[in-house]
C-alpha cells in the first residue's frame, strides 16, 4: 500500500511532463516551458562548459527563486573533451553558490569520483551533494558513505545491480533517492524496480526518501 501522504520523489528530471503528480525537481534548461511552480535546479553541466563563459551568468537571477531548490547539474566528466581544470573550476563555482544560497548540489559524475571526494575533503560543504545517475565499485561506495554524500538512481543504474554483494547495497536506505533523468520512464516504475533490487516495499521506499528529502532541504514537502 502506498501511504497517502507521501509521493514519489524524483529527484532529477529533463522532462517537465514528469512533474505531474510526483515531487520533482526539474533541470533548468533554456528552452523547457515551466510547469508553473515547478521546483527546479539550476546549473552548467560539464557538456555545457564551452557554451558559457562562466564570469558573466548571473546565477543570483536564476538560483534566488524559493522554487530553485537545488544548484546542478554540475560536475566533472572526464569522458568529454573539456579540460579538467576548466571543469573543476566551473564545480567550485557552483560550489561557492550552493552553500551561498543553502542549496543541495546535484552532480553529475563520470569516471571522476575520486575528484569530488577531494573536492568534498577541502570544502566541507554544510550543503548535500546528490550525485544523480550513480553506479561504482563497493569500495568507492563506501569512501562517499563515509563523507555522507546521497546518491541517485535510475532504471539504469538499478539494472546494473545483479547480486546482493554489488554498490547498490553498500548505500545506506538514509542517503538514497531515485530518478528517471532523461528516460521515458516514470518515476513510479523506477521505484518498483528498486523495490525489487533492495527487497524493500514500495510505501517504505516512498516514507525514506521523503525524509531523505527533508534532511537534504530543510523543508516539508
Ligand atoms: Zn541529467
Amino acid at each position: 500500500m502506498i501511504l497517502k501522504e507521501h509521493k514519489f520523489i524524483n529527484i532529477h528530471t529533463h522532462n517537465p511532463n514528469s512533474c505531474a503528480d510526483n515531487i520533482s525537481i526539474l533541470n533548468y534548461a533554456p528552452n523547457i516551458s515551466f510547469p508553473d511552480k515547478a521546483y527546479f535546479s539550476y546549473g552548467i553541466h560539464p557538456w555545457d562548459i564551452e557554451n558559457h563563459n562562466i564570469e558573466t551568468i548571473n546565477f543570483d537571477r536564476y538560483v534566488s527563486p524559493n522554487n530553485c531548490i537545488a544548484i546542478g547539474e554540475t560536475g566533472i566528466d572526464k569522458t568529454i573533451s573539456t579540460k579538467l581544470y576548466k571543469q573543476v573550476m566551473v564545480f567550485e563555482k557552483h560550489i561557492s553558490i550552493s552553500e551561498k544560497y543553502k542549496k543541495p548540489l546535484i552532480i553529475h559524475c563520470v569516471k571522476a569520483h575520486s575528484e569530488i571526494l577531494e573536492l568534498h575533503k577541502i570544502y566541507k560543504p554544510t550543503q548535500a551533494w546528490i550525485l544523480h545517475a550513480y553506479a561504482n565499485s563497493i569500495q568507492m561506495t563506501r569512501n562517499l558513505v563515509d563523507k555522507g554524500l546521497y546518491f541517485s538512481m535510475g532504471m539504469r543504474e538499478l539494472s546494473r545491480s545483479k547480486g546482493k554483494k554489488d554498490f547498490i547495497h553498500s548505500i545506506p536506505l538514509s542517503k538514497l533517492f531515485f530518478e528517471t533523468d532523461n528516460s521515458k520512464q516514470s518515476i513510479q516504475e523506477v521505484y518498483i524496480e528498486a523495490s525489487k533490487k533492495l527487497n524493500t516495499a514500495i510505501d517504505q521506499l516512498i516514507e525514506i526518501t521523503t525524509i531523505n528529502f527533508h534532511h537534504c532541504f530543510n523543508f516539508s514537502i
